[in-house]
């Protein structure tokens, strides 16, 4: 499941920053999710708790959504999605598959449906915070 490959590159990535900074032990991971990725908090928390590695025993790990945003091509407006403004079939179509969104949102200047996604895609870890050697 996506979820699953998600945590193990979260997982194997905070590892590696630990690494490298010397960490002896995680406590916190910050993970962005953009609104628009299609993906189960619940199920990803519960894959990273299975995968986490023994210096992640006490880590807590925050999921930050990050707003989908777009920028019109025609006449330059951005704004931000908002979920209220649509109805929940089309909100998940456009969880599911993002390029939904041309199909369902217009630029509210101009009415365009030609617009760049700007954010609110992918997943990235924002942080890794430990407890470092001699420290
Ligand atoms: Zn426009």
């Amino acid at each position: 499941m996506h979820e699953w490959a998600l945590a193990e590159g979260i997982v194997s990535t905070a590892q590696r920053v630990a690494e490298d900074e010397g960490l002896l032990e995680i406590t916190e991971i910050v993970i962005n999710i953009g609104e628009l990725q299609q993906i189960e908090h619940e199920i990803l928390v519960f894959a990273l708790e299975q995968l986490k590695t023994s210096t992640m025993k006490d880590v807590r790990f925050v999921l930050k959504p990050i707003q989908g945003r777009f920028r019109c091509r025609v006449c330059g407006e951005k704004w931000a999605f908002s979920p209220n403004t649509v109805d929940e079939e089309v909100s998940e179509a456009i969880h599911f598959v993002p390029e939904m969104a041309h199909v369902y949102i217009k630029c509210p200047q101009c009415d365009s449906p030609d617009f760049d996604v700007t954010e609110g895609r992918g997943v990235w870890l924002e942080s890794v915070k430990g407890l470092k050697r001699d420290e």
